[in-house]
Order: C-alpha cells, then sequence, then structure tokens
C-alpha cells in the first residue's frame, strides 16, 4: 500500500489492535492489522499517524548506523527525543590567566575556563580546555545526558510509585545490549539502558511503568496488560516510539 508516497508494508495478523512501526536502516514502515480490519480503515488509520510516521523516517535516514560522531561543532546530539546542534567551545590557553585578572578587578569569581555543558536553545554548548581529545569530548556529552536520563527517571518513578502506593525502588543505568529495561524483583531493584537517554521522557516513562509492573506479574501475560492497559492506555503507541528508535545508532552497543 502507498500512502502519501510511503510504501507501507501490510500485515495481516489475528490480533485486535493496529501496530505501525518504522525500522532502521532503510526506515521500512510496516503495518501489522487485524485480519477483518478493511483496507480503507488501515488507510485512514496510517494516514492518522502520518506526522510521526515521517518524523520517524526522518530520524532513521539521517542516523546511518555506520558513522561515527567526532563531537565537533555542527554535529547533532540527542538528549531525551530532542535535538541539539553541538557547538564546541575550546577555552583558550590564556583564558586561566585572564580570569585571574577579572577576578581581582571585579571582586568576584568568574570562572570562565571550567568544563561542561551548557545549553542555549536548540544548541548545546560543550565547554572544554583548548585541544581536548575526541574521547573526552564524548565522555562529557554521554554524561550530560545520562544525568538528564537520570533525573527524568528519578523524577517519574517517584510520581508513579506515589500513584501506585509503593516504595520507590533502587534505581540503575546500564549500557545493556538487548533490552530497554529490566525489573530485578528480589533486589527490588530497576536497571535501564543508558541509551534511554536518547528517547523522548514519555518513552522512558512506558518503560518505568512497565518495569514497575513487573513488581507485581512476572511476564507479559494478560493480567499484565491489564494493569498497563489501566496504567498507560496509550503504551501500544509509546512501545513503538520506542523500538522505532533502535534503529538509532546507540552508541553503547558494541
Ligand atoms: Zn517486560
Amino acid at each position: 500500500m502507498i500512502v502519501a508516497g510511503i510504501v507501507i508494508e501490510i500485515e495481516r495478523k489475528k490480533i485486535k489492535h493496529t501496530h505501525l512501526a518504522v525500522y532502521p536502516p532503510d526506515a521500512r514502515v510496516h503495518v501489522s492489522a487485524p485480519e477483518e480490519l478493511d483496507e480503507r480503515d488501515i488507510r485512514s488509520y496510517i494516514a492518522s499517524k502520518l506526522a510521526w510516521i515521517r518524523e520517524q523516517r526522518r530520524v532513521i535516514l539521517a542516523q546511518p548506523r555506520q558513522t561515527r560522531r567526532e563531537y565537533v561543532s555542527g554535529e547533532d546530539i540527542y538528549a531525551l527525543g530532542r535535538r541539539y546542534r553541538l557547538w564546541v567551545v575550546e577555552a583558550s590557553p590564556h583564558a586561566a590567566k585572564r580570569r585571574t585578572t577579572e577576578t581581582s578587578i571585579r571582586g568576584r569569581t568568574q570562572d570562565r575556563t571550567r568544563e561542561g555543558v551548557t545549553i542555549s536553545g536548540t544548541r548545546l554548548m560543550l565547554h572544554v580546555r583548548a585541544g581536548a581529545s575526541r574521547s573526552h569530548k564524548e565522555r562529557m556529552v554521554k554524561s550530560w545526558q545520562r544525568e538528564l536520563l537520570e533525573a527524568c527517571i528519578i523524577g517519574k518513578m517517584a510520581d508513579w510509585c506515589k500513584k501506585l502506593g509503593r516504595e520507590v525502588p533502587a534505581v540503575e543505568i546500564h549500557t545493556m545490549k538487548t533490552r530497554w529495561g529490566s525489573c530485578l524483583r528480589n533486589k527490588g531493584k530497576i536497571a535501564f539502558n543508558a541509551a534511554l537517554a536518547r528517547v523522548p521522557a514519555r518513552c522512558v516513562e512506558y518503560v518505568i511503568v512497565h518495569e514497575l509492573t513487573h513488581f507485581e506479574v512476572i511476564g507479559h501475560s494478560k493480567a499484565f496488560v491489564r494493569l498497563m492497559d489501566k496504567r498507560l492506555p496509550r503504551w501500544r503507541v509509546l512501545r513503538d516510539e520506542l523500538n522505532g528508535f533502535i534503529g538509532m545508532p546507540l552508541e553503547e552497543r558494541p
């Protein structure tokens, strides 16, 4: 089927709900539809998702898997689903000296040589010492991404635990190869994939609710699905959106 110039693969299945996914590396669009759903309904379903499909395709096609980020000005950096343009600001070797002078004149500390990340609109300013290596810049960007992810998880986790009337579990963020998250029931702990730092906060929330629900139900049984439907009715949409990101270069992958 072709909708708005985009080729859509349609697969008929014995399912209740229609699923939509855009797969890397070629941004192939795949729809699984219930056997009895008529073609017109599929078409109008796809039409209603066109903006999302286009955005997924743009992201996937703009991010070839093999590209290695060099951490130079002009590159794109993703954090919690937002795209930032990297701007590397190298401190001049004389900055430290100048700072001392400024401090003594103004009588207060003006640390212009400190390394770190600042955000200005969609620009990610990476302040580094002169001649900082690629791996040094990579570490700085990743630790900034991870801090954002951690803050997002901790905030949403607290909200959800309050809502569900349960204790807040310990949280770990790891490099994981195959999963977005995992619930370690016996340890009262949830582990999250560090790669979640790139996806929108709403998808991180889906992983949180999913893993929290595993404290009550092991596996993805009907009971699990019922709880998910109750807690986060649009979880299927969020899951599909999240899985669309797998094709983004997960730099944490080996
Ligand atoms: Zn699960």
